[in-house]
């Protein structure tokens, strides 16, 4: 086993930081106030910096931790003291948008929110959208293949990726930046490093298509007493509002009532808070007939006796101010300290009873202070925060238990979107066969054979 002497690559990368200095940042945005114990962080400006430092680091049997945002919530950039942290953050040019293509190409460090915002400046539009849009990055993004609000109607990042950058383990730069909607010479292998959590190599720089920007946007917040009802009112708002529907999002009546509770930022606009609150978003290009379709839909709703109370928001300030009832899940986690948060997929029509199930089981527990679902309903995508009175093991494996027990039964998914890092590991089987991970192991074993990069995620 060699021992590097990790000083020698630090100078030669400009900027890095030791081990001491990097006790100024942390590994998780969440996390501020835990220092970020390694080795030293290396900020590359170039791909080739990117290749170089791998080159060093293949040679010496470093172990890397790859930041992006640090928004992740699997502890996928949890680091040891031996690891060094490659961050992408001084890499983030995003480049003109080709507006004839409609594509835009950006480096990995560049914050999704700026992607989106050039795209706009242009009329055009890259749908994923979540919560911490302001913080994340594009590599950390296709990392982890992320989701959203929009996933619905326009698919995930996956979707959206035309073109990658990556440099693998061992230096070597694979650089497929087409922005081609169409190859099918071979294996599309830029798939394999989308959702891979930086295990097969560090993406840096992406290709992404864009459509034309919408013009419109309408916004509903629903109140109903059933989960039945839930279902029939997004069958009808879809059938109605086609591909003007962009997203359906549930909250749990706790939950609601949690992140509108006097402590937070934000008041019910709500007169009537049943068990399930619906946030509906449209996106069109016809202003009066968009805001009309979309108030005529909520009213069939009430003819129907499917909705109890609903809220219209037409401004983009009234707009915002709803949709920040739904994302800003930090207002939830000062009411759940400890927390687990989980992310399952479960086929839509199971939801309803599961999570109710769910929640009746934790209420049992002793040590659960609260449970707060919500999600991305549209998707049969539910999350899950869950707050206790201490971070014990015992405890915190009785929740997993409880959480994804009933997943087997329907063939659901411990991930959804955030995927398994770290935390999820020891659950993988509950979600994947033994030969699928078997294959995994080998894809890893295959670009990283000397297990020197973002070792100890999803597989070992
Ligand atoms: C408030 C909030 C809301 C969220 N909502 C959603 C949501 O709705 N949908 C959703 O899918 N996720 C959501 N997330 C999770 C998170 O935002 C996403 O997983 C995001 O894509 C992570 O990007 P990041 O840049 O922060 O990556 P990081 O957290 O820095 O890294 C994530 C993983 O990717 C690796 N990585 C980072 N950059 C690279 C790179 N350049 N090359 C290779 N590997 C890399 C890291 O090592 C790590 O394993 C949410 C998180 C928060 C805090």
């Amino acid at each position: 086993m060699n021992h590097p002497n990790i000083d020698e690559l630090l100078a030669k990368v400009p900027g890095s930081l030791t081990a001491i200095d990097a006790k100024s940042r942390f590994s998780h945005i969440w996390k501020t106030n835990e220092p970020l114990l390694c080795k030293g962080v290396c900020f590359p400006r170039t791909t080739q910096d990117v290749s170089s430092i791998m080159q060093w680091c293949h040679k010496h049997l470093q172990e890397v931790v790859v930041h992006g945002g640090l928004t992740n919530l699997v502890g996928g950039t949890q680091t040891k003291p031996d690891q060094l942290v490659v961050s992408l953050e001084k890499m983030n040019a995003i480049d003109p948008v080709d507006t004839q293509n409609r594509t835009i190409a950006a480096q990995a460090g560049a914050v999704l929110e700026n992607v989106l915002y050039a795209a706009e400046q242009e009329q055009l539009f890259l749908p994923l959208s979540f919560g911490a849009r302001g913080s994340a990055q594009v590599g950390g993004v296709i990392s982890t293949n992320a989701g959203g609000l929009r996933v619905f109607r326009y698919g995930m990042t996956r979707n959206w990726v035309l073109g990658l950058e990556v440099v693998l383990p061992d230096g070597t730069i694979i650089e497929n930046l087409k922005n081609l909607r169409k190859d099918n010479s071979g294996i599309d292998l830029k798939q394999l490093f989308i959702g891979a959590e930086g295990i097969l190599g560090v993406v840096t720089k992406a290709v992404f298509r864009l459509v034309e920007q919408p013009l419109t946007r309408f916004s509903a917040m629903l109140s109903m007493d059933d989960y039945v009802k839930v279902l029939q009112c997004l069958r009808y708002f879809d059938q109605t509002l086609g591909a003007r529907l962009t997203g359906f999002e549930l909250l749990w009546n706790n939950t609601y009532q949690t992140m509108t509770a006097e402590d937070t930022h934000y008041q019910s606009p709500l007169q009537k808070v049943e068990m399930y609150v619906v946030f509906v978003e449209l996106l069109g290009k016809h202003a009066h007939r968009d805001a009309q379709d979309l108030q005529d839909a909520c009213a069939h709703g009430f003819e129907q006796d499917w909705i109890a109370d609903a809220c219209f928001f037409d401004t983009a300030a009234a707009q915002e101010e709803c949709w920040k009832i739904r994302e800003d899940v930090a207002a939830l986690e000062l009411h759940a300290p400890h927390n687990q948060h989980f992310d399952i997929s479960i086929p839509i029509g199971d939801i309803g009873q599961i999570i109710n199930d769910i929640l009746s089981q934790l209420q049992h527990v002793e040590g659960v202070l609260g449970a707060y679902p919500f999600g991305h309903l549209a998707d049969g995508n539910m999350h899950l925060i869950v707050g206790k009175e201490n971070n014990g093991q015992q405890l915190t494996k009785q929740i997993n238990e409880i959480v994804y027990q009933p997943l087997a039964a329907v063939k659901g998914s411990i991930s959804a979107e955030h995927g398994i890092g770290i935390d999820k590991k020891p659950y993988l089987q509950l979600s994947r066969s033994q030969d699928e991970i078997k294959l995994m192991k080998g894809i890893k074993q295959l670009f990283d054979p000397k297990n020197i990069l973002n070792p100890g995620r999803i597989v070992n």
